[in-house]
Formats: structure tokens, sequence, C-alpha cells
């Protein structure tokens, strides 16, 4: 095994181990909540954050409360993260059958 692939394969590991991994995307929408003394009525409204997930080509979204704003992030960008290392790790294998090396 190449020092390349037992790094992605380490890493991998590490992160599916101890972190928590979300597919999907973050979209910020902006919403008035409909009070008339809110700021918002004049202004552009609140920030919110969905999540928005795709499954069997329907898309969905889930509103993320303040509170969980930060971790879903992470958990979102882990999920890069462990794709880009299971990639890496693809390549590498594309690269055996296309060798035809053990
Ligand atoms: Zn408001």
């Amino acid at each position: 095994m190449s020092a390349a692939e037992r790094r992605a394969r380490s890493q991998l590991a590490q992160l599916l181990s101890q972190r928590a991994v979300i597919r999907g995307t973050l979209l910020v929408r902006k919403r008035k909540c409909g009070k008339p003394n809110c700021r918002c009525a004049r202004g552009e409204g609140h920030e919110n954050l969905f999540l928005v997930i795709s499954e069997n080509g329907r898309a969905r979204q889930f509103f993320v409360p303040k509170d969980w704003e930060s971790r879903v992030r992470l958990w979102v960008e882990d999920y890069h993260r462990a794709r880009e290392l299971l990639e890496e790790i693809s390549r590498i294998y594309w690269d055996k059958v296309r060798n035809r090396q053990d």
C-alpha cells in the first residue's frame, strides 16, 4: 500500500469513527416573520438556515435551528471531506485496474 493510500484510509477511518456526516447543502433564506412592528417588516427579513437534501430525485428542506447551525455545518463539511477521501482511494484503484497492478 502506498503512503498516499495509507494516509487517505486512516483519515477516512478516523473521520467516520469520530464525527457525524450529513449529505446535503445548506441554504440561507430570508423570511419576514409577519409581525408588523418587527424590524424585518421594512428590511430584508430574518436569515434562516435550511438543510436541503435530495433523496430518490426529490429535494426536501429542513429548517436548522440557530443552536444547531454550527454542528450541522460541521457535519456537512465532514461529509464532503469523507467524499474527497473516498474519491482519492477510488482513484488509486482505478489506476490499479487500468495498469493491471495488484
Ligand atoms: Zn421579523
